[in-house]
């Protein structure tokens, strides 16, 4: 089954040419079919009854004439670390094991307030920390080439994405937990500004970087998607609403910058010729193409991998076995006399899986005030942090230096992921280091959630996900966009996939 995609769907939809009952019953023949493919953590074919009267009713308001938006009856996923309302919610880790939320998260909501259909939850790293979706209990398969991995965190919302399970799907971006599954399984992802989307009833991870993200087929899926759920949420302090100024209709004039600090010697020729194929297609175009530097860049990874452990350990220092289902299993009676200290630790290392472990222990000592050198660490990486916001926002609004006014970039370009993609079997084998290989993936990811920007990762062509015949993933690009100014880069985008595609 290929997918029609959003814009089409609610075209044909309105047109009553095909309807929300069949096209959900088609998505879940598809989860069915591909369940080898590990993409759901708990999916609702068990208990389809639901849905299919949801479907109905949206249905009924097509036939009224009456859909509540583009989004009626269109099925779609959530990563295992958003809360929805009656389904298991467990951000891929024992800890939560059998936790039911009675809450949606404002995501959710949203989503089925438009009428969209929810048809699972995805499978990911324990609590987004990751890069491949190794770190789950069911590891997801890359329906383009089994050997490759889905990327990670939110693996299973990648391949759920490019196989048709759902039209969309929803995960997290901490440090390109969106962008480089999607990468990896050749869909489209978007990271968008933090605290445009609400992350009300999102397990947290890092709560500096967590944002809410979308994965999809095509670009304009992404934004029929980003128009509902976009906006201030009272539940979340730090969410905003943005106005943003009219989007351009050509590529004409638009100001494409290229860091020099974006050619690292670990990227290989291959991903050089396709950036410098990019490069002269929008030149052809009318773009301007503009060198830039953003010094700061380079100290990127250690930045984010010294404040997000830090943020994770106090997040996850919540998981004492009180409150949640992990206690039941753990403590029988005879065992009542336990000291809580005893308790605690039982929980957490039977709930805790071993990434989840690593990076507790390292935030803690980047935390710890007895320790003046890890403590001193974590204050650096912060001020840091601020100076590279600052060199990025200078890049986009334009600067005053020795040669007089430097005009902002519209965008930036660069590749999405460092190296090729890599193989499961070369992980498993410790030929790739698991934690390296994970953290230096991130070269070109995290920077966007350091400085809070949007970011939107593209394939360059299209791939038939489940032909077994070539087994090659798409080339993939990445564009960098100004803080808030997301539907700009979303429109700047859809621009420039169309003319790469076509040529
Ligand atoms: N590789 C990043 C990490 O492990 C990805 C995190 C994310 O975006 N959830 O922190």
């Amino acid at each position: 089954m290929n997918s029609i995609g959003i814009k089409r769907c609610s075209k044909a939809y309105n047109s009553l040419a095909v309807s929300p009952v069949q096209v959900l019953q088609d998505t879940l023949t598809a989860i069915k079919d591909l369940r080898h493919l590990n993409a759901f953590s708990y999916d609702i074919t068990s208990d389809e009854e639901e849905a299919l009267e949801l479907a109905a009713q949206s249905e009924k308001r097509y036939k009224q004439g009456n859909p509540l938006s583009p989004l009626d009856g269109v099925p779609i996923s959530f990563k295992d670390n958003f809360l929805v309302k009656n389904m298991p919610s467990t951000a891929g880790s024992k800890i939560l094991r059998d936790f039911v939320p009675p809450i949606d998260s404002t995501m959710a909501q949203r989503c089925r307030e438009a009428g969209a259909i929810i048809v699972g939850k995805t499978n990911m790293d324990e609590f987004g920390m990751g890069s491949f979706t190794l770190y789950s209990e069911k590891v997801p398969v890359n329906p383009i080439n089994e050997d490759l991995v889905v990327g990670g965190s939110s693996g299973g919302a990648a391949v759920a994405t490019a196989t048709n399970q759902g039209m969309a799907a929803f995960g997290t971006d901490t440090g390109g937990s969106v962008t480089f599954p999607a990468n990896c399984c050749s869909v489209y992802g978007f990271k968008p500004s933090y605290g445009r989307l609400s992350r009300h009833g999102v397990i947290l991870y890092s709560s500096s970087n967590d944002s809410p993200g979308i994965l999809a087929q095509n670009i304009d899926d992404i934004s029929s998607i980003f128009q509902v759920v976009d906006g201030e949420d009272i539940k979340d302090s730090n969410s905003l609403s943005f106005t943003e100024p009219e989007l351009r209709t050509s590529l004409k004039g638009v100001r494409v910058g290229i860091a020099e600090e974006f050619n690292i010697e670990e990227l290989p020729q291959e991903r050089i010729d396709e950036q410098r194929k990019v490069i002269d297609i929008l030149q052809d175009h009318g773009a301007e193409i503009v060198e830039v530097s953003i010094p700061l860049l380079k100290q990127i990874l250690p930045i984010y991998y010294t404040i997000i452990p830090a943020e994770a350990a106090s997040n996850l220092s919540r998981y004492d076995g009180l409150k949640y289902g992990l206690q039941h299993s753990t403590v029988s009676s005879k065992d009542s006399k336990v000291d809580y200290q005893e308790y605690i630790q039982r929980i957490r290392t039977e709930g805790f899986g071993i990434n989840v472990k690593r990076r507790i222990a390292l935030g803690n000592f980047v935390l710890s005030t007895q320790d003046v050198d890890f403590n001193e660490m974590y204050i650096k990486a912060q001020k840091v942090r601020r100076l590279f916001c600052e060199q990025y926002n200078d890049i986009f609004e334009g600067i005053e230096s020795s040669k007089g006014l430097q005009k902002g970039v519209d965008i930036l370009l660069s590749p999405n992921a460092v190296g090729d993609i890599p193989k499961v079997s070369s992980i498993r084998s410790g030929e790739i280091d698991a934690i390296i290989g994970e953290y230096s993936q991130d070269y070109y990811t995290v920077p966007s959630n350091v400085c809070g920007a949007p970011a939107l990762c593209l394939p360059m062509a299209d791939v038939d996900h489940l032909s077994q015949s070539e087994k090659k993933p798409a080339a993939m690009y990445k564009l960098w966009g100004k803080y808030g100014m997301d539907r700009s880069l979303l429109q700047i985008g859809k621009l420039i996939d169309k003319i790469v595609k076509n040529s």
